[in-house]
Formats: structure tokens, sequence, C-alpha cells
């Protein structure tokens, strides 16, 4: 997935360019609005645009892009600016991240905003090497995930979830064993911009364990959230036991 980042400050574009590569991400670098402009002709898969640009007003920049194209557009604001974030998105972006902020909270709202505008899941999971074409079935244990098919497989035979209950499984299998805290399922599975109690979560939860056969899948970080393990072994396909 090919990211076009317009954003001036080298101390944010530079670490943030390394973090999303090590997601997979390709990310094509300008410094100003007028060269994030020009640089669309290569037709990015989505645009990180800073607000705060040396030569346009990055709220110009969020107008003249949507008015050629429907790409996706995270707007990058400091604390500052927040009622530019409101008329950026009136504008016509799809979301915004306050500076400062993690790669992993911008590669989840990346992941939101694809889903959102595409439907699909948008780009392998961090460390997989499959081709698109592949089938990208994760296999823990007894389980299989297939991200491309939305299938889930226990012990051999198809486990019918719901679209959100497979967002949530997948979310929580990419990265097995580590804890997902509530805010992060929210943004991710749920909506970037969600607000109010979370009861759904814990709803969703506990179908996922229902049909999972098995409450041990999904244990709960009391406090935080909640993480993904393979009843009585490790999340690792390969470990020896
Ligand atoms: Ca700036």
């Amino acid at each position: 997935m090919r990211l076009l980042l317009i954003e001036d400050d080298d101390r944010i574009a530079g670490p943030l360019t390394e973090g999303l590569g090590r997601y997979g991400f390709t990310v094509h670098h300008v410094r100003t609005g007028a060269a994030g402009l020009a640089g669309t002709d290569g037709s990015p898969d989505l645009v990180l645009l800073d607000l705060g640009l040396p030569d346009m007003d990055g709220l110009d920049v969020c107008r003249s892009l949507r008015a050629r194209s429907a790409v996706p557009i995270i707007m990058i604001t400091a604390r500052s600016e927040e009622a530019d974030r409101i008329v950026g998105l009136e504008l016509g972006a799809d979301d915004y991240l306050a500076k400062p902020f993690g790669v992993r909270e911008l590669v989840a709202r990346i992941r939101a905003v694809t889903r959102r505008t595409t439907g699909a899941l948008p780009f392998p999971v961090p460390t997989h090497t499959a081709t698109p074409e592949a089938p990208r079935a994760q296999l823990l244990g007894t389980l299989e995930i297939n991200r491309r098919t939305r299938q889930v497989h226990l012990k051999g035979s198809e486990t019918p979830l719901t679209p959100r209950e497979f967002d949530l499984l997948a979310y929580l299998a990419e990265d097995p064993g580590t804890v997902c805290s509530r805010q992060q399922i929210m943004d991710t599975v749920w909506d970037p911009h969600f607000f109010g109690p979370t009861k759904t979560l814990d709803a969703h939860v506990a179908a996922l364990r229902r049909k999972l056969g098995d409450p041990a899948w999904i244990t709960t970080a009391r406090g935080v959230g909640f993480r993904l393990t393979v009843p009585g072994g490790e999340a690792e396909p390969e470990g020896a036991g």
C-alpha cells in the first residue's frame, strides 16, 4: 500500500516513514503542499496530510486533493488546530490524528479508514511475506483465520462469524499474546470516532468465546483490554512444545 506523506517537519516525517515501512507501507514523502498536489499523479492509496505547511494552507491542499480524487485523506494536526480538523473533515478528509501520536495508532487509523472507504483490509499483517494472491490464512493452534476470504475454521470446520466478530478476532490475532486495550480495539474494529460506553465490545467478546467453544481463547486483562491466546499452548504455530 502506497502512502503519500505531506509533512514539512523532517523530525516527524523521518521516524514516521521508517515506522510505517516496518508495517509494510511504501511512503512517498514531500515537504510542501505544492509537491503533494503534484505527487498525487502517482495515485497513492492514502494521503497523510500535515495541516501546517510552509507554502500553502493544508486545508487548501485537502480541498484540492478531494476535488480531483477520492483518495482517503488522514490529516495530521497540532492540538491547537481543532477548528481546522472540523473544517478538514467537512472538506472531505476521512480522519485526523493529533500530534503527538505513535506509529501504531496511525496504522490503526489507516486500517480503519481503508476499511471504511474500500470495505477491505488494506495490507498484509506485518512480517507476512505472502504475495497478494496467496490466501493469507493464519494458523493459531486449531484456529485458522483467512483474512482474504474472511473465513474462520476451528478444527477444520468453518465457524460462522458476524463481520464485526471477524474483525475483532482478526485484530486480536494480529499479535497473539499481546494485550490490546479497549480503546485500541474500539478505534480499529469499531470507529476512530467512537465515544461512549463500550459494552458492545464485551458482548462481542462473549459471542466470540462462545463460538470458539473455549473462553480461554480470549483472556481479559482486567482494566486494560483483551488478548488472544491459544488455549493450553503458545501462540507460535511452530512452537516445539
Ligand atoms: Ca508542519
